[in-house]
């Protein structure tokens, strides 16, 4: 077997690698420890995969050193990703919101089925439930060993690709192995932890935010690293939802971060308004106009919704406004990596070539995807900078 390099991890950024090799005339092996291919595609969006973000940019990831990232966006571009599923799949991409592709079948498959038709025509191979176990130098290249069909076997390569992906869902494959070999070659990691992920309510205020369980709020929701205007939803252990997932991805323990419930307006304006008009609807009447019953009614526990607004005092205006606008939360923890979309930290951007993604203390290992030290937002971002590692990688076989 004479392959250009062996592929660890046939998910966005393995296959997307596998398929650019491939398109230059190049073989390689893929092996994968699920029995398919692509298994956090095709459950990403729900089921319909969002694959790209129309504005994705450096700003929009976590990384310990976002200038690393113009290099590989201005290889590999936002259009690049679009054409490259409309010539290769047919699939056309449906903008739902805030940038956000999805193909217009949506169906995540049709993502999965175009790399699985160009591996075919392009020669690629790959082994499905074959776990890679360990990678040790071998003279010119990399002696590669994993079990296949129950037996410890090795092969020689090169060059070789760690698409192994981050730690978030054990279930559909995600595995330490890219932090572990790179730790073992000297690499530096940047710490690793859940990100994109719910996060937890516990003690005095926790019935509160289970008594809204299921209602969602459109949110302006911020800390003093970053602020995002999605949903929040309320579970029966805390918070999630868009705007939540988001600023999860900043949030340190022992943290607090503030929400802003009514973004789009200003409730001191609203309150003037009401007096201008006479002042006699309650609190809670003027908040119905803006938040479901459910909400209204939990808000009881923090506001005087039954006074009516002539008779509110500044002091009462302000503490209204502020609870509104300036709602503290202080999460407990999170829902940890089986809830988590993506896994923050990884391996240092230091250590890799910017236009090869080639670690380099030790030339011929590769390093792409989720492993890397690069956390997109929630929205496309992830896969878009899985399918540019994957095609940089690429060039460089
Ligand atoms: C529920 C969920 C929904 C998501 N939705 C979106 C979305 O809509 N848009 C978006 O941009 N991002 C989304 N993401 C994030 C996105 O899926 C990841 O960022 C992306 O898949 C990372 O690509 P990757 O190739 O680095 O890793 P992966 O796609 O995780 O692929 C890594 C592969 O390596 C295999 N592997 C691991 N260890 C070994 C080993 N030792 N030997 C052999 N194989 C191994 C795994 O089985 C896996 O198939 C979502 C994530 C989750 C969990």
């Amino acid at each position: 077997m004479d392959y250009d390099a062996v592929i660890i991890g046939g998910g966005a950024c393995g296959l997307m690698c596998a398929v650019q090799a491939g398109l230059l005339g190049k073989r390689t092996l893929v092996l994968e420890r699920n029995d398919k291919p692509g298994a956090k595609i095709l459950i990403s969006g729900g089921g319909r995969c969002n694959f790209t973000n129309l504005y994705t940019a450096p700003e929009n990831f976590l990384t310990e050193n976002p200038h690393f990232l113009h290099t590989a966006f201005s290889q590999w571009t936002v259009e690049d990703t679009i054409s490259f599923f409309e010539n290769f799949g047919g699939i056309q991409g449906q903008e739902k919101t805030l940038g956000q592709l999805f193909p217009k079948s949506n169906k995540a498959k049709d993502v999965v089925a175009v790399f699985t038709k160009l591996m075919y025509d392009t020669g690629q191979d790959i082994w499905l439930q074959t776990e890679v176990k360990s990678v040790k130098k071998q003279g010119e290249g990399y002696a590669v060993s994993f079990i296949r069909e129950g037996d410890e076997q090795q092969l020689f390569c090169k060059k070789i690709v760690f698409a192994s992906g981050g730690l978030p869902v054990a279930k559909l494959g995600a595995s330490d192995f890219a932090l572990k070999s790179a730790r073992q070659f000297g690499l530096s990691i940047m710490d690793t932890a859940p990100a994109l992920v719910p996060l937890t309510i516990t003690g005095k205020d926790a019935t509160w935010y289970a008594s809204l369980a299921g209602n969602s709020v459109f949110a302006r929701v911020y800390n003093d690293r970053i602020s995002f205007e999605e949903n929040i939803l309320f579970t029966h252990w805390g918070l999630s939802g868009p705007a939540v997932l988001q600023i999860s991805s900043y949030w340190r323990a022992g943290e607090t971060f503030t929400i802003d419930l009514l973004p789009k307006f200003r409730l001191d304006e609203l309150i003037k308004n009401e007096r201008t008009a006479g002042g006699k609807r309650t609190i809670g009447q003027l908040l119905n106009d803006y938040f479901t019953k459910k909400m209204v009614e939990a808000l009881e526990k923090y506001l005087p919704i039954d006074l009516k607004i002539a008779s509110l005092s500044k002091a009462d205006a302000r503490f209204v406004c502020d609870t509104i606008h300036k709602f503290v939360v202080k999460p407990a923890g999170d829902k940890g990596y089986d809830k988590a979309e993506v896994m923050r930290g990884g391996v240092s951007t230091d250590e890799l070539n910017p236009r090869t993604l080639e670690a380099k203390k030790q030339l011929g290992l590769y390093f792409g995807g989720e492993a890397v030290d690069i956390t997109g937002w929630l929205g496309g971002y992830n896969f878009q900078w899985a399918w540019a590692s994957g095609y940089l990688i690429a060039q460089d076989l």
